[in-house]
């Protein structure tokens, strides 16, 4: 998504959330075990999220994301240098089940959780960060490579600090949002996720907002940053403005099959809801390239040569 938080959150929203903030007490409140095969009648798999299902003010341009990268088409730009991230865990203050997908949400009232470089003119603050997934392994992702499926991705979401005052103000700008996309492959256990997948059974329902701190996102950058597609395109929820330079790594990161299973057990639901919907496909459709152009920070074709003498 990049993201309903973002999607300009609306003032009515902002609200809530503050009042759930302050609502929220430390007390741990044990949740009803549910036994999913007695109460299966009662979650069903979300086939189109009621998001998709209104008249969408969609601005119709051509910069729209997801896409699908074509990695013989997109073209090597040796100006793009490596990203320069600097997070601190401090800032670091909640999650919240927005009845979408789950995001992290960071303190981004000052410079203390920054992007810069890559493809970058300016200095982006890190507000939140997000997934999509499928409900299976075999999708989820926004972006594709080659077509190629994950089945889910990482979106850290960055505003332009040094141009606008506000997320909100920047979300409607040109080269107002930064976003960092990360592909998830089903395999061992990811260690630095964990803190994070512990917490979700407390937001399980729409709306939920619990306390989380002190979580370093850059334990879920892939080890190697500084191979990655850069290219222009939009926030893939309303209002779908397109503000972003998206940057998508191309090493991918590696989470267990369990951990994955408790993003699917969230809800797209809130508590009062008679029918319980599994937090699943929670993605866009993609999106045509148009006259974009994607640029790599790294050659394809050298990289093939090196792994073509590596095999010989
Ligand atoms: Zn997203």
């Amino acid at each position: 998504m990049v993201t309903l938080c973002s999607a300009a959150r609306p003032l009515a929203s902002l609200l809530r959330r503050h009042v759930l903030r302050r609502a929220w007490s430390p007390r741990i409140v044990p949740a009803r075990r549910c036994n999913l095969l007695a109460c299966s009648s009662k979650y069903v798999l979300s086939q189109i999220h009621p998001m998709w299902q209104e008249p969408l003010a969609i601005p119709g341009g051509d910069r729209q994301s997801p896409i699908d990268i074509a990695v013989r088409k997109s073209v090597f730009d040796s100006e793009l240098k490596p990203l320069v991230y600097d997070y601190d865990p401090q800032t670091c203050q909640q999650i919240w089940n927005n009845g979408y997908s789950f995001l992290v949400e960071y303190d981004d009232t000052t410079d203390k959780s920054t992007l810069k470089g890559g493809p970058l003119q300016d200095t982006f603050r890190l507000c939140q960060f997000h997934f999509h997934w499928g409900e299976s392994n075999a999708w989820g992702s926004e972006h594709t490579v080659d077509r190629r499926l994950f089945p889910a991705e990482l979106h850290l979401v960055h505003w332009n600090a040094d141009r606008y005052s506000l997320f909100e103000e920047a979300v409607m700008e040109d080269n107002g949002l930064a976003v960092i996309g990360v592909f998830l492959k089903v395999g061992k256990r990811h260690e630095g996720l964990q803190k994070l997948v512990d917490a979700l059974p407390a937001i399980r329902h729409k709306d939920s907002v619990v306390e989380f701190t002190r979580f370093d996102p850059a334990c879920l950058l892939p080890a190697n940053t500084d191979d990655y597609w850069t290219y222009h395109g939009s926030l893939t929820t309303p209002p779908l403005t397109e503000s972003v330079s998206w940057m998508v790594m191309k090493q991918h990161i590696e989470v267990s099959h369990d951990q994955l299973a408790v993003f699917r057990s969230l809800l797209f639901t809130s508590a009062e809801e008679d029918v319980q919907r599994s937090m699943v496909n929670n993605f866009r459709v993609q999106q045509s390239l148009c006259s974009r152009t994607v640029r790599s920070s790294f050659s394809p074709f050298l990289q093939e040569a090196d792994a073509d003498q590596h095999a010989h």
